[in-house]
């Protein structure tokens, strides 16, 4: 299930492009403009409730941070629970860990050792804002095969299909984009 075009209007137009933020030649997509307009929020989490109830998931995983926001508010619609993924450093308990390549350098994601283990073989969604060069997401994909689930599908709010973030997810997880940015 795709977007209405009376939803994708409400969704799109919440949506405040940052140029140049933040650093010049980004345009940076603000979903904060989303998040304060009850009606935008309320259309998209209504929208992505309707695709996911009939996914039979386990469990939603968000990316730090603004997956956090989303995936929290859709594990609670579909009554599924809600497991972050987070950056290196911050989970308190036993981790598993993911590097991934930047523009300049690594960064790394980790996730709970346990963090799916109420169920065997957990069916998990998972879910950002946004993907651009999909660094950040394969590993997040990567992270849920390695704790022994299954990312039976990866969503973001945006997709860029400027970058070839996309096609490489697609190699770990069919990808979902509620709106993509040509
Ligand atoms: P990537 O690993 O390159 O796919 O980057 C994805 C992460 O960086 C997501 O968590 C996004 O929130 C953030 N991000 C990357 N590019 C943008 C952008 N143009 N606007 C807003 N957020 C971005």
């Amino acid at each position: 299930m795709t977007l209405t075009t009376e939803q994708r209007t409400i969704i799109e137009g919440a949506i405040r492009d940052i140029p140049d933020f933040p650093k010049p030649g980004v345009v940076f997509k603000d979903i904060t403009t989303i998040l304060n307009n009850a009606e935008a929020f309320t259309t998209l989490q209504q929208h992505l409730k309707e695709r996911y109830i009939s996914y039979d998931l386990d469990y939603v995983a968000g990316i730090d941070a603004r997956g956090f926001i989303f995936g929290a508010a859709l594990a609670r619609d579909l009554g599924v629970g809600f497991v972050p993924i987070r950056k290196k450093g911050k989970l308190p308990y036993t981790t598993v860990s993911e590097k991934y390549v930047l523009e300049y350098g690594v960064d790394e994601v980790e996730i709970h050792i346990d963090a799916f283990t109420a169920k065997k073989s957990a069916r998990v969604l998972l879910i950002d804002d946004l993907i651009a060069t999909g660094g950040t997401a394969v590993a997040a994909a990567s992270l849920i095969s390695k704790v022994g689930a299954e990312c039976v599908e990866s969503c973001f709010i945006l997709g860029l299909t400027f970058l070839d973030g996309i096609t490489k997810l697609e190699e770990k997880s069919p990808v979902y984009s509620v709106i993509e940015v040509k």
